[in-house]
């Protein structure tokens, strides 16, 4: 890693020794930028390396289930967390053109395509991107994007992306005018990471690959030319998070415990503004 990916400077300092807990147990530092404070993961896998890393037989991405015993819970979460998203979606755009990248199954989308959005995903992973077809999404390549877009979503994914400039380049030349992109990220600087350290599951080593706090967003929307328009809390985030590092910390989903922290870092929040995910509204 020779720059910051977000600022290109060429400055760090060791900040974490985090491990795969979820799959390979290899240990990844965090480097941190000097200048814009953006974590980088390293070593970084590059896309063909990082293949092996999400294949461990039950990888869970936000949007699916933690446990059966969880499912009738977590099914009224995720309902009640795609309402909070489309509020704050229709909130700051005027058309009701959607792209959502990295679209996984489709859930998002197509709750909006109900709501009486047009909706088009972008998703890399095959048997996500035919689950969301199924849904009747209009799934589509990078490459093959001609239209604008009142709002495109990036739901926990940019962590995810290997090009950011390019990717982040691209999906910028398709926002319309008065269009917004709404980035959705784990935040370092939440209490739920500064306690849970290296077990904390918002890491998710090699898989995301750069990690954001407030001050490094500020890096990337200046560097890309966009304006922060407001910052807003996932809630529930930081309950999901602290439940699989209990269990990363434990070997055990210590519920009480997992509640117990998540509950205290949203109420730290409500002062500091640091929830354990935030989701960025940005226009051009
Ligand atoms: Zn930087």
């Amino acid at each position: 890693m020779n720059e910051c990916p977000v600022c290109q400077q060429t400055k760090f300092k060791d900040y974490l020794e985090v491990e795969d807990h979820f799959g390979s147990k290899e240990s990844f530092q965090l480097k941190q930028c000097t200048s814009c404070e953006t974590l980088s993961t390293n070593p970084q896998p590059n896309v063909d390396e990082i293949i092996p890393y999400y294949k461990s037989n039950n990888y869970i991405s936000h949007g699916d289930s933690v446990n059966p015993v969880f499912d009738l819970a977590y099914k009224t979460v995720q309902r009640q967390n795609l309402q909070y998203k489309k509020k704050l979606i229709e909130k700051y755009t005027l058309g009701k053109n959607l792209l959502d990248y990295g679209c996984g199954a489709g859930s998002f989308p197509h709750f909006m395509q109900s709501k009486g959005w047009q909706v088009t995903g972008i998703e890399p992973d095959d048997s996500a991107k035919n689950q969301a077809l199924s849904k009747g999404i209009d799934v589509i390549e990078l490459s093959n994007l001609k239209r604008e877009f009142d709002c495109i979503s990036l739901f926990h994914v940019l962590e995810h992306v290997h090009d950011l400039d390019t990717t982040l380049n691209k999906l910028i030349s398709h926002l319309s005018k008065n269009g917004v992109l709404v980035l959705a990220l784990p935040n370092y600087q939440s209490y739920d990471a500064k306690h849970y350290l290296n077990h904390w599951a918002g890491y998710d080593v090699p898989r995301h690959l750069y990690h954001f706090n407030q001050k490094s967003m500020f890096s990337l929307a200046k560097r890309f030319g966009l304006n922060i328009v407001s910052t807003h809390p996932l809630k529930f985030d930081s309950y999901y998070v602290s439940i699989l590092s209990e269990k990363y910390k434990n070997g055990k989903s210590n519920l009480f415990n997992a509640f117990r922290i998540g509950y205290k870092s949203n109420s730290k929040a409500k002062r500091t503004k640091e929830y354990s995910s935030l989701i960025y509204i940005l226009s051009k």
